[in-house]
């Protein structure tokens, strides 16, 4: 279907012309990759009358390290971000996950940001950046900023705390200890699909391969991607071959999230997922953490 027209197309070149056209074009929309925002406009599930087009705003492109923490742009493109080693070992599920978004195509074009404030129920990235305890700064058309926590930005599905007003600037995460690791793996009913489950893991061990600290966040299940509190708690204290302590902490991931069905795969089928997808993102992390 062709879009409803678009009668005002702005391309700045920095985060201030971009605010400063939000500021004067009340209920523009922003672009990022356009992978997802282009669909609905074609499908005219959004109309936007004006769009916001961040493709030449380099500022908001790239991975640094500063101090240890980690900022990644999110405008920085999937493509950049399967390679990055500036993310290795702690942050590397971010590397898992940009590996395994849709097609060579997608992952051209689509960003970090755009998939985080798009915030698709069944996305790679959202789970992935839960699990890493993120912190993104958003930056007002007035001047205003703020900087949010991951766990406060998921609201619902497609639905973000972000303002209509306001722009995604940075991705933040802390400085990792020194034995840290985390990973990403995903099932789909079809290569390089969306997730039917997504299972990011993040772990700290005490550097003799006890772990110290647990983040474990589903994605692909209702209402919205979520983190696995009471199965977190349970994998402190165990050791990468301790598959039965292991086994426990994913079984009560599976109870706490406790996934619906649709017409894909049924309720029960993701409880298997989250148990077996669980079993090697546990795995991966703690052979990175160490
Ligand atoms: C064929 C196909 C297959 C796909 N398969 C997968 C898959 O397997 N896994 C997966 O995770 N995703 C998949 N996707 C979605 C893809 O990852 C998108 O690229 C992503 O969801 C959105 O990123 P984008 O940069 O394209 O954002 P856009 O579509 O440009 O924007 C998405 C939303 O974010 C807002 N936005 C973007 N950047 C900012 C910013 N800096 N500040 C404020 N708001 C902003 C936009 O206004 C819009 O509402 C697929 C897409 C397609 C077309």
């Amino acid at each position: 279907m062709y879009p409803a027209i678009i009668s005002n197309y702005i391309a700045p070149k920095t985060v201030a012309e971009a605010l400063d056209a939000l500021g004067r074009n009340a209920g523009a929309t922003v672009f990022a990759g356009g992978q997802s925002v282009m669909q609905a406009i074609k499908a005219r599930l959004h109309q936007a009358e004006c769009i916001v087009d961040l493709k030449q705003v380099k500022e908001l492109r790239g991975v640094s390290v500063a101090g240890g923490a980690v900022a990644i742009g999110p405008m920085t493109r999937y493509v950049e971000l399967i390679d990055e080693t500036k993310l290795r070992p702690a942050y590397q599920a971010i590397n898992d996950a940009a590996t395994t978004v849709a097609d060579r195509q997608v992952r051209n074009r689509g960003t970090i940001g755009g998939s985080l404030c798009w915030n698709y129920l069944a996305a790679d990235m959202p789970p992935v950046v839960l699990a890493l305890d993120a912190e993104l700064d958003l930056q007002a058309s007035g001047g205003k900023r703020r900087t949010v926590r991951i766990t406060s930005f998921f609201k619902g599905a497609l639905e973000t705390d972000r303002a209509d007003n306001e722009l995604l600037t940075r991705i933040t995460l802390a400085a990792p200890p020194r034995h840290a690791g985390s990973a990403y793996k995903k099932w789909s009913t079809q290569t390089d699909g969306l997730p039917i489950v997504g299972m990011a893991a993040y772990v700290e061990t005490d550097g003799k391969g006890t772990c110290t600290k647990a983040r474990l966040a589903v994605g692909g299940v209702l209402p919205v991607t979520r983190r696995a509190g009471k199965a977190e708690a349970l994998l402190v204290g165990k050791r990468a071959n301790d598959g039965a302590g292991i086994a426990a902490a994913l079984q009560a991931a599976a109870e706490e999230i406790d996934p619906q069905g649709d017409r894909w795969v049924e309720g029960d089928y993701r409880k298997v997922l989250i148990h077996d997808l669980g079993r090697q993102v546990v795995a991966t992390a703690f052979e990175r953490a160490s």
